[in-house]
This record gives C-alpha cells, sequence and structure tokens, in this order.
C-alpha cells in the first residue's frame, strides 16, 4: 500500500519548471528521504503533498485518495519546516496544542493529547515556557510534538535538522529515528545532507534540477548509483569520462577522455552495457598508492603527489597523473617517508572496485 503517490507531477513558477513531471510511490510506514542540491525542487515537491503549493500538471494521492480539490488542513498530513515556525507569544503546550484548539476539540481532550506528545518528545519538563527560553534542539522537539499532535498518517520533514550544529543534528537524527520506530507513521523528509539520507532512510529519492535521478535503499544508493549524478553528490567519488573498447561478462575495458585505458565492473542494468559513453567512478577509499610499482598492472596509473592532509583516522591525498588527471584517494595510513612533489607516486585499484554508468 502506497500512502503517497505523485504521478507526473509538475510544479512550474512564473515560466519556470521546478518539478518536471515526477513519480513518486511511498510506502506506508516508511522512512522516505527526498536528497538532492539546493534548489533542485525538494521543497516545492514537499509543499505539493502538504496542499500549500498546487501542481501545474499531474496527479497526487494520499492514503488511494486524488488530492487535487482537497486543502491542506483536511489532508492526514502535518509538516514541520526548518524554521520551526512556532509562535514567539505562546507557551510549549499552547504552542503544541495550537491546531487542536483550532479545529474547537474538547480542553480535556486536548490537554491529553497534548501530554502525550510532550512525553514522546521529552518536552514535559517545559511545558510553561516561551520558545526564546529554549535551545535550538529544544524548539525542534516542540515542533515535533506539534505536528504529531493531531495523528497525522504522514509526517513531512522539511530539512528539519538543518538548523542545528552537528553534535547536535547527530543526537536528533537518532530521536527521529527512534520517534520513526515508536510511531510507525509514514515519514517523508527533505534534505540536503547526503549523510542524513543514508543514515535514516529506508529509501531515498536522489532529485536533481527538478528531476528524480534514482529511487533506491542507501546501500543501493551508494553502491549502484544509476547516473552520474548520483555517483558524484552520494559520498566522494572520482569520474572518468570514457568509452566502452570492449565488454565481457560483467567486465568492461574503456578508454577515458584522457587516455587511460581501464578494466571495470558496469553498473547492474536489465540490458547489459556493452558499448557506448560511460562515466567511471573510483571512490577515494578504493584507491591504493605506493612508491613503488604494484605487482597488479591493472589500472595502475603513474603520477605526481600534489597535496596530503593528515585526518587522524585516514589520510586524504590528491596525485596528479600523467594524464592531467587529479585523483582524490583516502587511505587508513602514511606512504613511509613522503614523497616530494617529483618523485613518482603508483595508484592502483581493482576492477571491481570502480564502476561504469552509463553517460
Ligand atoms: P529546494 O528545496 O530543493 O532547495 P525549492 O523547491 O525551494 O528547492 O525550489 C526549486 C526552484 O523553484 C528554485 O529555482 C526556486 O527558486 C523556485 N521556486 C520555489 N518556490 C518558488 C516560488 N514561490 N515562486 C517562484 N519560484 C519558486
Ligand atoms: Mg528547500
Amino acid at each position: 500500500r502506497f500512502d503517497v503517490e505523485l504521478r507526473k507531477v509538475f510544479k512550474v513558477f512564473n515560466g519556470e519548471t521546478a518539478v518536471q513531471g515526477i513519480d513518486l510511490c511511498i510506502r506506508r510506514g516508511e522512512f522516505f528521504s527526498i536528497l538532492g542540491p539546493s534548489g533542485c525542487g525538494k521543497t516545492t515537491t514537499l509543499r505539493m503533498i502538504a496542499g500549500f503549493d498546487t501542481p501545474s500538471a499531474g496527479e497526487l494521492l494520499i492514503q488511494g485518495q486524488l488530492m487535487t480539490q482537497v486543502p491542506p488542513y483536511r489532508r492526514p498530513v502535518n509538516t514541520v519546516f526548518q524554521s520551526y515556525a512556532l509562535f514567539s507569544h505562546l507557551t510549549v503546550r499552547e504552542n503544541i496544542g495550537f491546531g487542536l484548539r483550532i479545529k474547537r476539540q474538547r480542553k480535556a481532550e486536548i490537554a491529553d493529547r497534548v501530554q502525550e506528545v510532550m512525553q514522546l518528545v521529552k518536552m514535559e519538563a517545559f511545558a510553561n515556557r516561551f520558545p526564546a527560553q529554549l535551545s535550538g534542539g529544544q524548539q525542534q522537539r516542540v515542533a515535533l510534538a506539534r505536528a504529531l499532535v493531531n495523528r497525522p498518517a504522514v509526517l513531512l520533514l522539511d530539512e528539519p535538522l538543518g538548523a542545528l550544529d552537528l553534535k547536535l543534528r547527530k543526537e536528533m537524527q537518532v530521536e527521529l529515528s527512534n520517534l520513526h520506530q515508536e510511531l510507525q507513521l509514514t515519514f517523508v523528509m527533505v534534505t540536503h545532507d547526503q549523510e542524513e539520507a543514508l543514515s535514516l532512510s529506508d529509501r531515498i529519492a536522489v532529485m536533481n534540477r527538478g528531476k528524480i535521478e534514482q529511487v533506491d535503499t542507501p546501500n543501493r544508493i551508494y553502491e549502484q548509483p544509476q547516473t552520474p549524478f548520483v555517483a558524484d553528490f552520494i559520498g566522494d567519488t572520482n569520474l572518468f569520462p570514457a568509452k566502452i573498447e570492449g565488454a565481457h561478462p560483467a567486465m568492461l575495458w574503456i578508454t577515458t577522455a584522457n587516455g587511460l585505458k581501464m578494466k571495470v565492473r558496469p553498473i547492474e542494468t536489465a540490458i547489459p552495457l556493452t558499448s557506448g559513453s560511460v562515466v567511471v567512478s573510483v571512490r577515494p577509499e578504493k584507491i591504493h598508492v605506493s612508491r613503488t610499482i604494484p605487482g597488479d598492472v591493472v589500472n595502475c596509473f603513474e603520477g605526481r603527489l600534489r597535496h596530503v592532509m593528515y585526518l587522524g583516522t585516514h589520510v586524504h591525498y590528491v596525485v596528479e597523473l600523467l594524464s592531467g588527471d587529479r585523483l582524490t584517494i583516502m587511505q587508513p595510513n602514511t606512504i613511509d617517508g613522503l614523497p616530494g612533489a617529483d618523485t613518482p607516486i603508483y595508484v592502483q585499484w581493482a576492477p571491481n572496485d570502480c564502476l561504469a554508468i552509463p553517460a
């Protein structure tokens, strides 16, 4: 069963297309993230689900019902905004109960429900404080409680942790995940933070310029990016535009634009890749660096060390190959005796550790 369905949904603002015909099926109870760079149309998509924006074309269904004529307040969804949007003149308790008071619920009923969600987000002790007397994380909890108090079927979250500093964000990520497990609601979260999306989501839609590039589990998004954009946006990687020269089951021989010959693994596709243009993605942690020529000469190239940064758990290298390509490399340890700028350095990676993606 799908809780939210978008069918060929478009949104045009004054002649500019913000969302370009997207299809999405979000399952009941799923933690679903929409991930992409700033300006790609994430918020617009979420606002259409919430009912604050109307699609220019296409259909939107929530729990199987067409939402075209349904105003935001009649939809079984609620939204947590990045800005929290709390009323500064109301206490925590009053902020959370506000929506229920508007709907003229009974006083006792309101009090019970507010108490319940304040417990859920661990804010009972702050019931009588005003927003200005709360930390950023506490304000975020109030915003969550306020969105949950009228028991929506789907909780929409727009960059919910975006305003918090890194340490607090990590803590709140764990709490969001716990909350999702406890409530078993459908969560739809918008974020530009790939780590946040990878760590929290059951599935992720990667968005770019108003379109969806891939919908998959976090693991598949990382291990089997279906487009060069997804490979580049998720994690760090080195990309080489290339042409397929030869194909064997599950292995390709390619030549890059700068003339490097490599043996690479193709991504899993319905129709096997055998010819044409590809982009080869090599993750920084898959590249070995050494001062001597390695025994295995497949995918082995000579270069010069251009930059070294010691990061504690890892060392980050930039190596410029003789072809002119610059590679980003992450290795757990330092090469003994750092070579000077003109000393040869060899890089190498296994064919199974790099991916060819259709260009
Ligand atoms: P994101 O949330 O991914 O950063 P948005 O959905 O906010 O992206 O915006 C997508 C595009 O639509 C942007 O180019 C933005 O300028 C435009 N846009 C968003 N809202 C409006 C609006 N109300 N009026 C005009 N243009 C808008
Ligand atoms: Mg946004």
